[in-house]
């Protein structure tokens, strides 16, 4: 594929989080779902994949609350809020924003991921200047 054919993808992710709707790739050989969009396949590394819509529902896997050097006052400014590793309910894994997890509250959410406790987590889409971003928060 010569790269003006390529289609804009990361257009079409970002116009799916205006009307919320989240869109990511599925290979059409091995069936992986590549989110945020890729693509290639990084499950097979197969060339073709398809548009799709996932849920943006999953699980929180791990996470980290943030310190001074990390900490943005626009996201504070929603909530209180880690950054933390998610699995989709369709399989792909990623970092994100994630709300409702605080300094209070986080020996406890970790106390639930070390009991293999399911922490569901959705997505939850914030308006930034000229665009939206993708974050997730507790269920
Ligand atoms: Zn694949």
């Amino acid at each position: 594929m010569r790269l003006d054919q390529m289609e804009p993808i990361v257009k079409r992710f970002y116009e799916g989080l205006e009307e919320n709707k989240f869109y990511g790739r599925r290979c059409k050989e091995c069936g992986a779902i590549e989110f945020p969009p890729h693509l290639a396949c990084n499950a097979c590394g197969y060339h073709e994949t398809e548009w799709c819509e996932v849920s943006g529902h999953g699980r929180l896997i791990d996470f980290m609350v943030p310190g001074p050097q990390n900490d943005k006052p626009y996201l504070r400014e929603v909530g209180k809020y880690a950054y933390g590793a998610v699995e989709l309910d369709e399989g792909p894994q990623y970092t994100y924003v994630i709300f409702g997890i605080s300094k209070k509250s986080a020996p406890q959410i970790r106390a639930r991921l070390m009991a293999h406790e399911t922490v569901g987590v959705h997505a939850r889409v914030i308006d930034r200047p000229s665009y939206k971003e993708l974050c997730f928060e507790l269920d």
